[in-house]
């Protein structure tokens, strides 16, 4: 799709969930797009999420109701696109005494089963915490529950498919590329990029471009195009922290605080739980993101007010942040900003920003930008997302267990654990990736766990691999259970 001399109509600054959902979607319409990314895809906020396809049963206090009912009708949308990395989740809403009513919770949960289109999840439903199994690990004083729907996702696996099915469709996706400048002249951009360990920066042409740089959205403007006075996004740190495995069931908790904020806890690759999130202001000077002392406390005390044995932070076996570039809307609390998008065309010259958005709503998002850019350089193609599969996910929704066994059964020598990880993590394309192998010693060297050579080589060629935490945190979620000895192991692999 690359013009002979680089010039492309969409140059797009950023490889998280919308730079490449965008990506995806234009060039599967028949434009010319390039995707710079500073970093790893899905290196920015976009691997650090809640992981969460929802409709966001909070947002609805806050009257969104657009942005919660998009939200639920792409629940079932994505969830068939990817059938190998979302699948769904029931959520315990446990009733407290002394915060939101029981009506009112029915209410909000009347609402979300149906303003939202759902077909395959299943509705919501009250549940006897005294009897039910799901009460188990609870304190006794919480007697009823709501259950519902919403589904689970990895998210930078989903990033990174959208980034593959650009790339096989056309697209020119370059990872580790920075850019620097941007200067619009004689009809169109003038873009210097800059590649990690390439000495000379490099120039590309392109009619549009949009700055899809998530939280560095408003740094873009000021660094790459020389704006001033820039404040179009408010950065809110959130942070997860991950403790060995809770409670027993697959079912996942919402737990309300008296600040008005809830916080999920999450079956977590197996043998984990998953507690988060938080509402922090945040500075991109502070850094990478980190979770602060105030916020693990504000974690543990939250779950446990709820489970039965107290959190501590020494069951914490792992933590990670992200920062949110939620649109700056004026709402006075962090947790009451709007989680809704924002684009905004620039007035003078072709340039389309991002502000704000969810991993959810980020097809959507896409679908908008296309209508905008069709306004501002030229119109092309029709909405073509909807039914299309992501890279792997070429098969029914709930055909995850029939997959593996098929895995298993093309490949008898796998594990039936190693199968099934494959399938969820690479669906139908985990043939793509055992080839020819017909016993364990083809897989090459072990790294550790059920990761093999094989599997790494495949991350290179296809996935943009370029280092140990690029294999073990965004394309597989292998890392957490790696030791120091395996992961210096694996990094040796790539210099
Ligand atoms: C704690 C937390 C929990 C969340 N939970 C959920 C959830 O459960 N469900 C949900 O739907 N949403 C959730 N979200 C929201 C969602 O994660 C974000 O809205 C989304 O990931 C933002 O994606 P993005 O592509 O806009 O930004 P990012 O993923 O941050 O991508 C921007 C990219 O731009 C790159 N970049 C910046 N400057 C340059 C440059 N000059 N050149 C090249 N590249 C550049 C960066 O390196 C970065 O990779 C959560 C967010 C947080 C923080």
């Amino acid at each position: 799709m690359r013009q002979a001399d680089n010039h492309y109509n969409i140059l797009i600054i950023g490889g998280g969930i919308n730079g490449c959902g965008i990506a995806r979607d234009a060039v599967g319409r028949g434009y010319s797009v390039c995707l710079c990314e500073e970093n790893d895809l899905a290196g920015g906020t976009s691997s650090a999420s809640t992981k969460l396809i929802h409709g966001g049963l909070r947002y609805l206090e806050h009257y969104e109701f657009r942005l919660v009912r998009e939200s639920l009708m792409e629940r079932e949308v994505i969830w068939k696109m990817a059938p190998h990395i979302v699948k769904p989740l029931r959520f315990v809403l446990p009733h407290h005494k002394g915060l939101r009513p029981k009506w009112l919770l029915r209410l909000g949960l009347f609402l979300y089963d149906y303003i939202g289109g759902r077909k395959l999840l299943p509705a919501s439903t009250s549940v006897d915490l005294r009897s039910d199994e799901v009460g188990k690990p609870l304190k006794p004083e919480f007697e009823t529950a709501f259950e519902y729907s919403d589904c689970w996702v990895d998210d930078s696996r989903l990033v990174i498919m959208n980034a593959m099915d650009a790339a096989e469709r056309g697209a020119d996706i370059r990872t580790h590329t920075k850019v620097l400048s941007a200067r619009y002249e004689d009809g169109k951009w003038q873009v210097t990029i800059a590649k990690a360990g390439k000495s000379k920066p490099k120039t590309i042409t392109a009619d549009l471009i949009v700055n899809a740089a998530g939280p560095w959205v408003d740094e873009v403007l000021r660094n790459v195009f020389g704006m001033n006075n820039i404040d179009n996004v408010r950065l809110v740190r959130g942070s997860h922290i991950v403790i060995k495995k809770k409670f027993q069931h697959d079912k996942c908790y919402i737990f309300q605080n008296a600040d008005d904020r809830i916080v999920f806890a999450i079956p977590y690759e197996d043998e984990y739980t998953l507690i988060g999130t938080t509402d922090a202001e945040h500075s991109l000077e502070d850094g990478k993101p980190k979770i602060s002392r105030e916020e693990t406390k504000y974690l543990c005390k939250l779950a446990s007010d709820y489970f039965k044995e107290p959190v501590l932070e020494s069951d914490i076996v792992w933590a990670y942040s992200g920062v949110r570039p939620l649109y700056n809307d004026g709402a006075s609390a962090a947790q009451e900003a709007t989680r809704d998008y924002v684009l905004v065309k620039d007035g003078s010259q072709p340039l389309i920003n991002i502000f704000g958005g969810k991993i959810t709503t980020y097809r959507k998002l896409a679908e908008s930008m296309m209508v905008d850019i069709a306004s501002v350089i030229k119109e092309c193609g029709a909405p073509w997302t909807k039914e299309t599969h992501l890279p792997g996910g070429d098969f029914a929704v709930n055909g995850l267990e029939q997959e593996a066994t098929k895995l298993k059964s093309k490949y008898p020598f796998l594990e039936t654990e190693h199968a099934a990880r494959l399938v969820r993590t690479y669906g139908t394309c985990a043939t793509t990736m055992l080839g020819e192998a017909a016993e364990v010693a083809d897989l090459g060297t072990c790294f550790g766990g059920d990761l093999y050579q094989l599997e790494v080589e495949y991350l290179k060629k296809y996935e943009w691999a370029r280092s140990a935490e690029d294999v073990l945190f965004r394309r597989t979620k292998l890392g957490i259970k790696f030791t120091k000895k395996q992961t210096t192991k694996l990094a040796k692999l790539f210099g």
